[in-house]
């Protein structure tokens, strides 16, 4: 898969929004500063057990956009 499919996939799942990321399934948020932690989703989220570390995952997606 590409790095603009893994983009793609992303953004279907998070919303990024003034230096915060939001789950689109459980509108949890996570500010920049607390990258480093596990997501905070909600109970109940679809995405809670596939999904904890959506800033890492941006980040390696835009330095392979940036190689392509
Ligand atoms: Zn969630």
């Amino acid at each position: 898969m590409s790095a603009a499919d893994d983009l793609i996939i992303w953004t279907h799942r998070w919303k990024l929004d003034a230096h915060t990321i939001q789950c689109r399934c459980c509108h949890g948020r996570q500010p920049e500063q607390l990258k480093v932690e596990d997501f905070p989703h909600l109970p109940g989220c679809g995405y809670e057990s596939t999904a904890s570390t959506p800033w890492a995952s941006l980040d390696t997606i835009c330095s392979r956009l940036q190689k392509s």
